[in-house]
C-alpha cells in the first residue's frame, strides 16, 4: 500500500539546513515528494509505504539539524499522486509571513575543523560559516531571509561558493552568509587614527599587539569589543581608565574549557552552557590564586567568561592566551559601537588599534550573560544567541509593542502566542541609546511583521520610553506599573495565571501613588494587582543621585532609625562622614526637599552596605548590594523585625534592621556576620509575609521577581523555605529577573487589561 502525507512545519526551519536534511531523509527512506519553503515555515509531501512515512516523521524530530526548532507540525493524508523521486521546490511567496528568524550562532565543529585544515580552501578564513552556524539576526535587513536582504548582499559568491550554495546535499546549501577567501569579507588592521596598516597578516599582527599590552577594538558579531590581555594588570588598568569604567567586572574570553578551569570553577552544567551554540558569558566562581589580573573583577567572587564564538575570535585566541578581556566597545553605559566609522570616532580615545572587517552589522547585539543558580540557568542579559527566539505564551495576545523600562531596557513585540523580547538596548539616558531604542522597534516590527495595535509603557512620566509610547498615534496605549510588570513577566514565563503572591524586590520603579516603589508584596493577576504590603518608606535624598551614592541611603536609614542623635553613634560610618555634606543631606530630609519617599529593597541593601563601610559610592548599578552579598559569612540569627498591620496594606519596618546592624557594629561583630544576619532577616520576614497573605486568602503561588533576586543567597533561601512550607514558588530562568524582563510583563498585562475592558 502506498500513502501520501502532507505536512506543514512551523518554527525555525529556514536557513538552518532543514531542506537538505529532509531531502536526504526522504532519499534514505525511498520516499517521493517535495519540500518547499513557505512564508510560515516549510511544506513537505512524502509518498511511500506507511511504515517508511512514520519513520520519516519520527526521524525529523530525532535528528533535525542543530539549529532547527520545530514549533508546530500539521499533517494530513491525501490520495497518492505517484511522485517520481524527491525534490526541493523553489520557495513560494505568500502574503502572511510568520517564519521565525534564527539568532546568531557560534561557529560549528565542522567549520572549525575546516578552518584548521591547511588543505581546505577556507583554511584560516575568518568568516567561514555553513547552514549550521554563523551570523543571522545581526545581518538581516528584511525577510524572507535571503542573501540579498542581508549585509552579505554586497559580496557576490565565487563559482566554488555558488556551487555549494546551490547543492542540496552540501552543508552550505542556501547558507546565506556563505563566503571564502576569494569572494567574501576580509579583515584589516588600523591604527587609532583610522589609517590602515600595511603588510603582514592582520590577525597575527593583532595577536602580537595584544601580547605587548595594547588595547584593541575588535569588530565582532553584534558590535565592537575592546580587547586586552587579561593577565596584564597594567593593560587592564589602562583600559579601565580610558573606558571610564572604574570597577564593573570585565568579561573574559578564553580559548577552551581547560584554560577557563585554570582560573575559575566550571561545573558540568556551566561547561555545557559555555559550549552551547548561544555562547553566552557565564558567571563562574574564581579560583584562589588565579593568574587573571586583579583589575578584571575587583571585589567580586566571579568572573564573566565566554568561549570564542566567531571564526575570527577563534583565530585570535589561538595566540596562546589564557584569556582576553573582551568588554563591549563603548564608553561606560553608552550603546556598543557597530559601524567602522562610528567605532573609529567613538573608540579612538580608548583603543590603540582597530581590527575591523567589511561585513556590516545591521543590528547591535551585546553578549548575553547567564549564571547557574540552584541548578537552573538564570538569564541576566538576554541578547546575542537568544534573540529573536520567542518566549512562548500560554494564551494568544493582540499585536503588541511593550516599550520596557528606562534602565537595562529591552522592548517586546508580541503577537499570538509568541513574545519576542528584543536584544539588550541599555539605559535610555541619552539620545544615542534612545536612537537605538527606536531603531530596534522599527527593525523588529519589520522582520517579525508585527504591526502593533497596543502599546504598553511604564507609568513613569519622564521616561524616554513612556514619551515614545505616548507619541504613537492610532494605537491603544496602556500604562503598566513597574512591579506589576515584574510579577507578570515571571507568570508569563511559566504560563501560570493568578492570583498569585508577588514579591517584587528591586531598585526603583514608579508607584501608582507617585512614590518610588521597590520592596513590594503584591496580590497580582495579569489584569490588575493590589499592593498588599511593602517595605517601609524612607526618604531617597536627592532622588536619582542617591542611587550612585549609597552613603546617602545609609544616612536616610540612620536618620529614620535613630533620629538626630546619629552623629553620636560610635561607628566608623558616622566617624568618617563628611559632616558638611551630611548636614546638608539631613536638612534636605528634614525639610522634605527633593526627597521622594521610597520603599525600595535595593536601596535598603545600599544603605546597609554603606553602613558596614563597604561602599559609599557606586561606580555601577547594584555595586553596593553585590558587595554586601559577596561579603556575607556564615552564621545564624536575624534582626527582630515584625510585620506591622496598616491600612490598606502591611508595612515591613526598616528601623529594627538598622538598629540591629548598629548594635552589632558597636559590639564588633564582623561585616560578614552582619551581612549574613541582614540576609537572614529578609528571608525570615519575606516568608512571614507570604504566610500572612496565604492565611488571609488561600493563595499558594509565590512569584519572585525584580533585580534584588539576582542575589543568590536570597533567591536560594527563599525558594527553599517557601517550598518547605508548601508554597508553589516561581522564579525567573529564561527571562531576566531584572528590568530586562519588564517589557514581557508589560505586554501581557496590557492585553489582560484590554480583555477585561471589552
Ligand atoms: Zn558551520
Ligand atoms: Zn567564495
Ligand atoms: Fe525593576
Amino acid at each position: 500500500m502506498i500513502r501520501r502525507a502532507k505536512a506543514t512545519i512551523n518554527g525555525i526551519v529556514q536557513g538552518v539546513g532543514f531542506r537538505p536534511f529532509i531531502y536526504q531523509l526522504a532519499k534514505k527512506r525511498g520516499l517521493g515528494g517535495y519540500i518547499t519553503n513557505t512564508s510560515t515555515g516549510v511544506d513537505i509531501e512524502v509518498e511511500g509505504g506507511p511504515e517508511e512515512i512514520e519513520a520519516f516523521f519520527e526521524e525529523i524530530h530525532l535528528r533535525k539539524p542543530p539549529l532547527a526548532r520545530i514549533v508546530h507540525v500539521e499533517r494530513q493524508y491525501l490520495p497518492p499522486q505517484q511522485y517520481r523521486g524527491f525534490v526541493i521546490k523553489k520557495s513560494r511567496a505568500q502574503a502572511q509571513r510568520s517564519t521565525l528568524i534564527s539568532p546568531d550562532v557560534s561557529i560549528c565543529e565542522d567549520c572549525l575543523r575546516e578552518m584548521g585544515d591547511p588543505r581546505d580552501r577556507r583554511y584560516r578564513y575568518p568568516f567561514i560559516n555553513c547552514t549550521n552556524c554563523g551570523p543571522r539576526y545581526t545581518i538581516i535587513k528584511d525577510i524572507p531571509y535571503d542573501r540579498d536582504k542581508t549585509s552579505m548582499a554586497s559580496f557576490s559568491m565565487c563559482e566554488a561558493c555558488r556551487k555549494e550554495y546551490e547543492n542540496p546535499l552540501d552543508r552550505r546549501f542556501h547558507a546565506q552568509p556563505n563566503a571564502c577567501w576569494e569572494c567574501g569579507p576580509t579583515v584589516c588592521l588600523h591604527e587609532c587614527t583610522g589609517r590602515p596598516m600595511d603588510g603582514g597578516d592582520p590577525i597575527s599582527e593583532a595577536r602580537k599587539l595584544l601580547k605587548s599590552g595594547r588595547i584593541l577594538a575588535i569588530k565582532g558579531l553584534g558590535g565592537f569589543h575592546l580587547a586586552v590581555d587579561a593577565t596584564d594588570g597594567a593593560a587592564v588598568q589602562r583600559l579601565r581608565e580610558r573606558k571610564n569604567r572604574e570597577e564593573k567586572p570585565l568579561a573574559l574570553m578564553s580559548p577552551s574549557i581547560e584554560k577557563i578551569s585554570e582560573y575559575a570553577h566550571v561545573s558540568f552544567q556551566e561547561a555545557h552552557l559555555l559550549q552551547s551554540p548561544e555562547r553566552p558569558i557565564v558567571l563562574l566562581r574564581k579560583k584562589e590564586g588565579n593568574a587573571i589580573a586583579a583589575q578584571v573583577a575587583p571585589r567580586n567572587c566571579c568572573f564573566g567568561v565566554m568561549l570564542p564564538y566567531t571564526p575570527l575570535h577563534n583565530l585570535i585566541l589561538q595566540g596562546g592566551f589564557l584569556a582576553l578581556v573582551m568588554t563591549s566597545g563603548n564608553i561606560s553605559e553608552e550603546a556598543i559601537a557597530v559601524e567602522n566609522g562610528e567605532a573609529f570616532r567613538r573608540l579612538s580615545g580608548i583603543a590603540d588599534y582597530f581590527l575591523v572587517h567589511n561585513r556590516d552589522i545591521y543590528l547591535r547585539n551585546d553578549d548575553s550573560v547567564v549564571r547557574v543558580l540552584g541548578e537552573r540557568v538564570r538569564m541576566i542579559r538576554r541578547s546575542r544567541g537568544y534573540v529573536p527566539v520567542p518566549i512562548a505564551l500560554d494564551r494568544g495576545i493582540r499585536p503588541t509593542l511593550a516599550c520596557g523600562p528606562c534602565l537595562a531596557n529591552t522592548v517586546c513585540l508580541a503577537k499570538g502566542r509568541n513574545a519576542f523580547l528584543s536584544q539588550h538596548v541599555g539605559d535610555l539616558e541619552n539620545l544615542e541609546t534612545f536612537g537605538s531604542f527606536a531603531m530596534t522597534i522599527e527593525h523588529l516590527k519589520s522582520v517579525l511583521q508585527i504591526d502593533p495595535q497596543v502599546i504598553a509603557y511604564d507609568l513613569h512620566p519622564d521616561y524616554f520610553s513612556t514619551q515614545y509610547a505616548i507619541s504613537q498615534r492610532g494605537t491603544r496605549r496602556i500604562g503598566v506599573q513597574h512591579h506589576h510588570a515584574h510579577i507578570a513577566s515571571c507568570m508569563a514565563e511559566h504560563g501560570i495565571s493568578g492570583p498569585v503572591i508577588g514579591l517584587a524586590m528591586d531598585g526603583t520603579g514608579y508607584g501608582t501613588d507617585g512614590t518610588v516603589w521597590g520592596g513590594e508584596f503584591l496580590v497580582a493577576d495579569f489584569d490588575g494587582f493590589e499592593r498588599a504590603g511593602h517595605l517601609q518608606n524612607v526618604p531617597l535624598p536627592g532622588g536619582e543621585a542617591a542611587i550612585h551614592e549609597p552613603w546617602r541611603m545609609a544616612l536616610a536609614h540612620l536618620h529614620h532609625a535613630v533620629g538626630k542623635d546619629l552623629f553620636d553613634l560610635p561607628i566608623e560610618f558616622v566617624q568618617h562622614l563628611d559632616r558638611k555634606k551630611a548636614t546638608i543631606i539631613l536638612a534636605m530630609i528634614e525639610r522634605n526637599l527633593n526627597c521622594p519617599q521610597t520603599s525600595s529593597c535595593g536601596r535598603l541593601f545600599d544603605g546597609v552596605s554603606a553602613l558596614l563601610g563597604l561602599r559609599d559610592w557606586a561606580s555601577y548599578r547594584g555595586q553596593a548590594a553585590v558587595e554586601l552579598e559577596m561579603e556575607m559569612g556564615h552564621g545564624e540569627g536575624s534582626y527582630p523585625v515584625m510585620i506591622q498591620e496598616e491600612k490598606p496594606g502591611f508595612i515591613i519596618p526598616c528601623g529594627p534592621v538598622i538598629q540591629g546592624v548598629i548594635t552589632d557594629l558597636i559590639e564588633g561583630l564582623s561585616r560578614g556576620a552582619i551581612s549574613r544576619r541582614f540576609h537572614n532577616t529578609l528571608v525570615r520576614v519575606f516568608v512571614d509575609a507570604c504566610l500572612k497573605l496565604r492565611n488571609g486568602r488561600t493563595l499558594n503561588r509565590v512569584v519572585l521577581s525584580g533585580g534584588v533576586f539576582q542575589n543568590a543567597f536570597l533567591l536560594g533561601e527563599l525558594e527553599r523555605r517557601l517550598a518547605e512550607l508548601g508554597f508553589e514558588v516561581y522564579t525567573h530562568s529564561s527571562v531576566p529577573t531584572n528590568d530586562g524582563g519588564i517589557s514581557l510583563g508589560q505586554a501581557v498585562v496590557a492585553n489582560a487589561v484590554l480583555d477585561k475592558r471589552e
